[in-house]
């Protein structure tokens, strides 16, 4: 059995599909804060599924849960996630991420739990030296949500040295799509995230999208980054558990598309995709934004074997119809 920690959430139940469709089976361990227990509810309808709510940051849910299940690896995905509020409130991060996942790889080490595969960033390198970013390219995280995902690599290779746990950690760059039969999809509050953002401007009474800056130094002065579909990404999970299971062996991977899409190439894409003319507005740049950021993924490619498949106007479709269905999820629940 497999526990994903956070499978309740965007990333976490994207993969949860991937691997029940595999024929694993799967324990989720979430805390419902920006989980849906409804992306369980529709896990429980494609496999065998166990839930269990319980919090990271609290030993003792973690000691049940490993005591009731025999779990043979970890997916771990469970962290708050948002950059800007990372800067104003660092404790949340460092407690539920760092500390919390300390707790997690404890429980793993007292129940003879070796091997898991975590979810990393990009953002744990910084204002990039150099792009395409390689693994190789220097950590310096700016900010403390990058920070405290860091610091959880370099715990995770001392408990290698120390205990044997083996670790692949998979450092994401942009996330985008969702699932091709829009059971499950990307669902913030707030959502901050460029896509979501874009779609929500079609609808009447949603926010006007707000591209924050053109002024960069890009070709047409808006951020660059690396847009990957999350089917995708969740894919490259599972191929990091098999390589574990074979190798044995802790590593590290960058998950991107190598390609480099700006927010106004995003924007025009959606417009394109839609055949709609979508409302926007310039707004300033936003704290903490890198003009460019891309990932040289070559070594998840050649070693793992995994090559993201699903275009960006893919992603574009399904992220649509998905917020379609969660207007009215909001909507009827309101
Ligand atoms: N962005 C934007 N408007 C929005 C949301 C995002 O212009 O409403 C820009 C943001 O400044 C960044 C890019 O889109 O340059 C990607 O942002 P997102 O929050 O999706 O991901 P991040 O790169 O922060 O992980």
């Amino acid at each position: 059995m497999i526990l994903i920690t956070g499978g309740a959430g965007y990333i976490g139940g994207h993969t949860a599909i991937n691997f029940l469709n595999a024929g694993y089976d799967l324990v989720i361990f979430d805390s419902l804060e920006t989980g849906h227990i409804e992306t369980i509810e529709t896990l429980k309808q494609i496999g065998n599924v166990s839930f269990i709510k319980g919090d990271l940051r609290h030993p003792d849910d973690l000691e049940k849960l490993f005591s009731e299940y025999k779990i043979d690896a970890v997916i771990h995905f469970a962290a708050f996630s948002l950059v800007g509020e990372s800067v104003f409130n660092p404790a949340k991060y460092y407690r539920n991420n760092t500390y919390g996942t300390i707790n997690l790889l404890d429980a793993m080490i007292e129940h003879d739990v070796k091997k898991i595969v975590f979810s990393s960033t990009c953002a744990t390198y910084g204002e990039p030296e150099y792009t395409p970013i390689d693994e190789k390219h220097p950590q310096n995280p700016i900010n403390p949500y990058g920070a405290s995902k860091l610091m959880v690599e370099k715990i995770m290779a001392d408990y290698d040295a120390a205990y044997g746990l083996k670790s692949i950690k998979l450092r994401y760059f942009n996330v985008a799509g969702c699932d091709e039969k829009i059971r499950i999809g990307e669902w913030h509050n707030p959502e901050t995230h460029l896509i979501p953002n874009i779609l929500k401007s079609t609808f009447t009474g949603g926010q006007t999208f707000k591209i924050f800056g053109n002024d960069y130094n890009t070709p047409d002065g808006t951020c660059i980054r690396d847009y990957v579909n999350v089917e995708d990404l969740a894919e490259a999970h599972r191929l990091a558990l098999e390589y574990l299971n074979r190798e044995n062996k802790s590593d590290v991977f960058n998950l991107g598309t190598e390609q480099g899409d700006s927010v106004k190439n995003i924007f025009d894409t959606c417009e394109k995709v839609l055949g709609t003319e979508i409302p926007v507005e310039i707004a300033p740049r936003r704290a903490g934004d890198p003009a460019k950021l891309y990932a040289d993924a070559t070594k998840a490619q050649t070693v793992l074997g995994w090559k993201p498949e699903r275009s960006i106007e893919q992603s574009i479709k399904t992220a649509y119809d998905w917020e379609c269905n969660l207007q009215k999820i909001i909507k009827d629940t309101d």
